[in-house]
């Protein structure tokens, strides 16, 4: 939680404020990477190997982060408070973290990558940074997809560390609620609290900063209307037991426009993570799918033919 620097300010907030806006954990990528193991070791197809290299990939990107200090770009440049991912300018610091993360990876991750791994950390700069400024606008090829996860893994690093720095006071409230107030990226999922002061609120989950948003439950928060929400989920007596660490993992879907996000109730199980979840619970999105819904908010993990 965050403490406000100014006591006035907080008494003036009141007691029981609601903070619009959290800030992602100092551990984040940490916690992400025991969650992934946890969920790879639950899983009996094929798919184990790619959550656990996910696992292994969040540890490296702690350990990187831990390496380096980021300076906070000049904030509210535009409409986000930082700098907005889709725009496509890569951070100076990217290529050196890039390439500490690679190092990091490299050393553990199994021998069909490490030819990916290689053909990265050789491109020089100007290549590695022309890569990067696809993947942050959407415009990199199928050819590049496989790589698209280590650049996205090494830009989630350098904005989670930026939004990490900011105040909440830096972060005012705003109508919109799809799309993370600090870079612009679409939300890949939400959260409901268990306990403490924000028990039973709703906070969107940015895949790209890691930051936290609050926003209503009643409302989608793709169309903004609130008649036609339904939660949808696996039904747990047909599924097999390996599914029990998956069983936080909710449909949120709207009739209206037709989305559908995940949701994570953390009273189910405390330890989602709305970007690890999600890749653990595919099952949902086929059954989801299968209803006609169109799924909102992507993943950057999440390989679409891959
Ligand atoms: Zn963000
Ligand atoms: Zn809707």
């Amino acid at each position: 939680m965050n403490t406000p620097a100014n006591p006035a300010a907080a008494i003036e907030k009141g007691l029981f404020h609601t903070p619009f806006w959290l800030a992602p954990a100092a551990d984040v990528f940490a916690q992400r990477s025991v969650r992934f193991q946890e969920l790879a070791a639950a899983e009996n197809s094929q798919w184990r190997d790619y959550l656990a290299l996910l696992g292994k990939l969040a540890a490296a990107q702690q350990a990187v982060a831990a390496k380096h200090v980021f300076a906070l770009p000049p904030t509210h440049q535009g409409h986000t408070v930082l700098p907005q991912a889709a725009l496509g300018e890569v951070p100076a610091d990217f290529y050196v973290v890039l390439a500490g993360l690679l190092a990091e990876v490299g050393t553990q991750a199994p021998q069909n990558v490490q030819a990916e791994l290689n053909a990265l950390a050789a491109l020089p700069r100007a290549a590695a940074e022309a890569l990067a400024s696809r993947v942050l606008t959407g415009s990199s090829t199928p050819e590049e997809q496989a790589a698209t996860v280590w650049v996205q893994a090494a830009l989630q690093i350098i904005w989670t560390a930026w939004a990490a720095q900011l105040l909440e006071d830096a972060v005012p409230p705003v109508q919109e609620r799809t799309h993370c107030p600090c870079c612009g990226t679409e939300a890949v999922g939400s959260v409901v609290f268990a306990s403490g002061d924000l028990a039973g609120l709703r906070y969107m989950h940015c895949p790209h900063c890691n930051s936290r948003w609050n926003a209503l439950r009643a409302k989608c928060p793709t169309c903004d209307s609130s008649g036609g929400m339904a939660i949808q989920e696996i039904d747990i007596d047909a599924a097999v037991a390996q599914v029990a660490p998956l069983l936080a993992a909710k449909a949120e879907s709207c009739d209206v426009c037709r989305s559908y996000r995940k949701l994570y109730r953390l009273e189910k199980q405390q330890y989602a993570d709305p970007l690890a979840d999600d890749l653990a619970s595919l099952g949902l999105d086929i059954l989801v799918g299968e209803g006609g819904y169109q799924r909102a908010g992507a993943n950057p993990f999440l390989l679409l033919g891959g």
